[in-house]
Order: structure tokens, then sequence, then C-alpha cells
């Protein structure tokens, strides 16, 4: 297992990145849209994981409603694991609680969950389906 991302929550890319890459110094690889989730994402490398930037594009976006409720900050940490599948049936054998729309996927492709915060110390955790694995298997 790694750390393949953490997702920020930030009210404005535009503003975000007065700090990330301008203060700070950190390189923009890109954007992407997630239309699902109703959000605009930059993408900033750190070393082996990233950062993301998440901006809300309407007000029903879960985005908004965390910004709404908590302000910007850490939204949620994505660990990437090798099978999606076998984590997501032990979990949920352990009581832990899967948000819906589990094994979705998501921009990149990648298979995807999310696990609720009360399951994880108060933090919003993404599982990522590692998709060298993935492909390979399916070649
Ligand atoms: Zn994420």
């Amino acid at each position: 297992m790694k750390l393949d991302h953490i997702g920020i929550a930030v009210r404005s890319l535009d503003q975000a990145l007065k700090f990330y890459r301008d203060t700070l110094g950190m390189n923009v690889k890109g954007f992407e849209m997630l239309p699902a989730e109703k959000v605009r994402v930059a993408i900033l490398p750190l070393g082996d994981t990233r950062l993301e930037l998440l901006e809300a594009t309407a007000e029903d976006s879960p985005i908004a409603q965390f910004l709404a409720k908590r302000g910007e900050g850490i939204h949620h940490i994505a660990i990437e694991v090798e099978h999606l599948d076998r984590h997501l049936q032990q979990l949920e054998a352990n009581g832990v609680r899967v948000l819906p729309g589990k094994g979705q996927r998501g921009a990149g492709g990648h298979r995807y969950a999310f696990l609720h915060p009360s399951s994880c110390g108060g933090v919003l955790v993404e599982l990522i389906e590692a998709t060298k694995v993935k492909e390979a298997k399916e070649a």
C-alpha cells in the first residue's frame, strides 16, 4: 500500500495556486474535470505522491457541501491498494462503512471507493486500485 494522493478542498483553484504554485513553488502537472463529482482538480506532484486541489463546479458538489460545513482544508487521503474488491470485502466484513458508488472508475480510469470518516478516525479515506496490476491482468 502507498499514499496515492491527498485531496484538499479549496474555494478557488486560482487562489490556492497562488500559494502552492507561486509562493511555495510546487509544479502543476495539469487540471482535470470530474463531471460525476462536479469538481475541478489541479494536480501537483509531490515526490511519489501528489496533492489534488479540489474546487467545486456546482453548489451540489460534495466539495461545495464540505466547504459549507467545514471550510477549506484536507478533504481526503487516497491509499493505493492492489486488489480493491478484496479489500472492500474484508473491510465491510469488519463493519467499516463504505460509501455508495464503490468500485466505479475515476477520471484516470482507476477504480476507487470511499470509506466513511466515522470508520477511519474522522478522515475520509479513498482506496484506489493500482492500475498497473489491473491492466496487466486484463491484457
Ligand atoms: Zn482523491
